[in-house]
């Protein structure tokens, strides 16, 4: 979620002293937490370093605001204990096994290796209709999966995306749990076999390797962690908001030019590898994309376009037809109430991922094998919890994530079952 970090740095930017901002959201032993309403329903969480207490708590901005300190970062990390997964090699050895016991698996979070086992045993146990490739590599060599479903690569994709930003856990199982479904797929299951007879998907379970891996190698301190991990030129803060670097109104409006910001935009637009490898795999996809969404976390929202303006893509209507239902599927069976909106209209975003999609520059190698153009329909879901809650949402426990992923699944089906397949 870029909300909380946008807000953090307008407050400090407002206040004229952009200076005490760099790199306080990573120092989570010292770090405290603000909760600011933005509208009388939604309240945004705000980091400070710990000496800038005096600062913030005198902060103009701060009380105009009505902002409330709620906690320092330590006493929010401690009660949870995310991190089962100790062992890794010993975890590895049961990743083939548990490829068949997904209620267990989806018990707890994995780590980077153990996860991508897990879907390359998936793969070969699955090999008729399943594909697991490497799509590129990360500044640290990391590899860039891509999950294919499905053969046919003259029927329409549908696109998922998990872990753009590292600290959003819960969306790693949300992807895992979608391709462990459609990989399973037989003529028992109606609605899911007719989609995969119609449509090849695609997932890119991680879609910032490095900084996933951050998460866990420096856990506590850097389980927050949004960014990739590129070197700056000319700073010493690391990294990249890949969900700012899009070709598409890059640089502009809710993104940043501080290297040490959440939200950094990056040196140039389409800048990192991450985001290269991204675009010309999807450039280069033989079958045109017809949807995707965006997993991230968190406020239980379903955006549609546009992030970085107000202005209405010109099929509004489908959108809203589209999004609406997707709520409608989650909210009937779901603890969790999901709202709809657009996305810029509650914060803006440049440079992301979903408006990219929506570009020329996507969009005029989105063809079918006739040369027929597509206009995708990307839409960002922001999982489980609400915006109400501190940094801890997050933060999500391990017994939640098996309910979340299983009410979310209507939604995706919904929206899958919407998509239409008609050429621009
Ligand atoms: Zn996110």
């Amino acid at each position: 979620m870029a909300l909380p970090f946008l807000l953090s740095f307008l407050l400090l930017f407002m206040a004229g002293d952009a200076n005490n901002f760099p790199d306080l959201e990573y120092d989570v032993d010292t770090a405290l937490v603000w909760k600011c309403p933005l509208s009388p329903d939604n309240n945004a969480t705000v980091l400070y370093r710990d000496k800038d207490y005096q600062y913030v708590a005198s902060s103009q901005e701060l009380l105009n605001k009505n902002c409330t300190f709620v906690s320092n970062m330590f006493q929010l990390l401690s009660p949870f204990d995310e991190l089962k997964e100790q062992n890794e090699a010993v975890k590895s050895k049961n990743v083939k096994r548990n490829v068949f016991h997904h209620s267990s698996w989806f018990k707890q979070y994995h780590n980077l290796s153990v996860m991508y086992d897990w879907y390359k045993s998936l793969a070969h146990e699955y090999s008729s209709n399943v594909a697991v490739k490497s799509i590129g590599k990360t500044i640290a060599g990391r590899d860039m999966l891509a999950v294919v479903i499905g053969t046919d690569s003259n029927q329409p994709a549908v696109y998922f995306q998990c872990l753009v930003h590292p600290r959003e856990w819960i969306t790693g199982p949300m992807c895992m749990y979608l391709t462990q479904l459609l990989a399973r797929a037989d003529s028992s299951n109606n609605i899911l076999f007719s989609l995969l007879q119609q449509y090849q998907f695609i997932i890119v379970p991680v879609a910032n390797p490095d900084g996933y891996y951050l998460t866990w190698s420096s856990y506590p301190k850097y389980r927050f962690w949004r960014k990739n991990l590129s070197k700056n030129k000319g700073s010493s803060c690391l990294g990249v908001d890949l969900n700012r670097n899009f070709n598409i109104k890059w640089g502009k409006h809710g993104s940043s030019s501080n290297p040490c910001s959440d939200i950094y935009h990056g040196d140039n637009s389409g800048s990192e590898l991450e985001v290269k490898t991204i675009t010309s795999y999807l450039r280069d996809l033989p079958n045109p994309l017809i949807g995707a969404i965006d997993f991230h976390s968190f406020s239980q929202e379903i955006f549609y376009p546009t992030g970085w303006s107000t202005a209405l893509p010109d099929n509004i209507q489908y959108f809203k037809y589209i999004t609406q239902w997707m709520a409608s599927a989650v909210n009937q069976n779901g603890r969790h109430t999901f709202t709809v909106g657009q996305m810029g209209a509650l914060y803006l975003a440049s440079g992301t991922f979903t408006d990219w999609l929506l570009t020329d520059d996507f969009i005029n190698s989105n063809k079918d094998k006739y040369g027929h153009k597509y206009k995708p329909i990307p839409i960002t879901v922001e999982l489980p919890p609400t915006r109400t809650v501190p940094i801890t949402g997050f933060m999500v426990p391990p017994d939640q994530i098996l309910s979340i992923c299983k009410e979310m699944t209507p939604a995706v089906i919904k929206f899958i079952s919407l998509l239409k397949k008609t050429t621009l």
